[in-house]
């Protein structure tokens, strides 16, 4: 089993020994910092490649579309003396992410942690207005490719395949509870699926030196809305909100970077909102 991922984490480790570089206790286990982020050019997916490339990991930027949004972000990690490689790949083509983790497999000779990020949302309506091409898009992506990632990364981190142990971070949304009726109960059941799947994926690998988790952000201000056809809906809602503003990028980022760390060595199956109490 990997050790350094489930070592329980001593406050000597807390102040550096073990946990990674310079007493950082956000940073990967020595050795053990090769990370993949799907959807990780731009949105919350580029400011956790961000903020793990500041704390040590190495990145493999996955993206759809956006080939400068992921190479300018590549370069951002190379400044910070980290190794990084765009991958373009659709999630929710089994095909193509099978071939991406072999790509990654090339690059840095291996894996050590997921970060399953990619995902969409589509326009608000009904269910009975949608049609069948967008809900098989919905759950095609965000569940499906949430599957394929990490049915892929276990096969390199698990123990059972003769991996060393890392760690899965998948992105949920708080839609998973609230269902966002009017608005898209198809993403949100897509995303209650991925809370399931981290919890039963935690529980199917943990003696496997793998831990799996869930973030569910809230509303945060990315190009996201503007994709579901609401270009103002953070600026509309956000004096609703409890907090009476919207997150940013930055702020999901934190919990995920946390989670991917021997920090959060005895965190596996949780699923953590992100939301601003909402
Ligand atoms: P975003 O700004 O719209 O970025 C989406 C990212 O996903 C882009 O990098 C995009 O790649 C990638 N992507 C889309 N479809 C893909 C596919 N088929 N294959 C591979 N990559 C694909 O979204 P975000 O707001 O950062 O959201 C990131 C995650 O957080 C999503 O899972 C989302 O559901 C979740 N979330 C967001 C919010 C929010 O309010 N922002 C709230 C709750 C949950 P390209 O750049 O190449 O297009």
């Amino acid at each position: 089993m990997s050790a350094d991922l489930h070592r329980p984490l001593s406050t000597s480790a807390m102040a550096g020994a073990g946990a990674g570089v310079c007493g950082d206790p956000l940073a990967p286990p020595a050795g053990a910092n090769r990370l993949l982020v799907t959807g990780g050019g731009r949105g919350i997916g580029a400011a956790t490649v961000r903020l793990a490339a500041q704390h040590g990991w190495d990145v493999a930027i996955n993206y759809a579309q956006r080939h400068d949004d992921a190479e300018r972000l590549a370069d951002e990690v190379r400044a910070l003396g980290r190794r990084a490689f765009t991958v373009q790949a659709d999630v929710a083509d089994e095909a193509q992410v099978i071939a991406m983790f072999e790509a990654v497999d090339r690059a840095f000779g291996g894996l050590d942690g997921l970060v399953n990020n990619a995902g969409v949302v589509d326009v608000n309506a009904r269910l009975d207005e949608m049609g069948g091409a967008r809900l098989r898009r919905m759950v095609d992506i965000n569940l499906m490719g949430t599957l394929y990632c990490a049915r892929e990364a276990v096969r390199r981190l698990s123990t059972r395949h003769g991996g060393a142990g890392g760690a899965i971070v998948n992105l949920s949304s708080v839609a998973a509870r609230l269902g966002s009726p009017g608005s898209y109960v198809d993403y949100a059941a897509a995303k209650a699926a991925v809370d399931t799947l981290s919890i039963g994926l935690a529980r199917e690998v943990a003696a496997e030196g793998v831990r799996v988790n869930a973030v569910r952000p809230g509303i945060i201000d990315t190009e996201i809305h503007a994709s579901g056809g609401q270009p103002d809906r953070v600026a509309r809602v956000a004096a609703s909100l409890p907090m009476q503003r919207a997150g940013v990028a930055e702020e999901v980022a934190q919990a995920v970077v946390w989670l991917l760390s021997p920090a959060a060595s005895y965190t596996s199956g949780a699923v953590l909102d992100v939301s601003g109490a909402r």
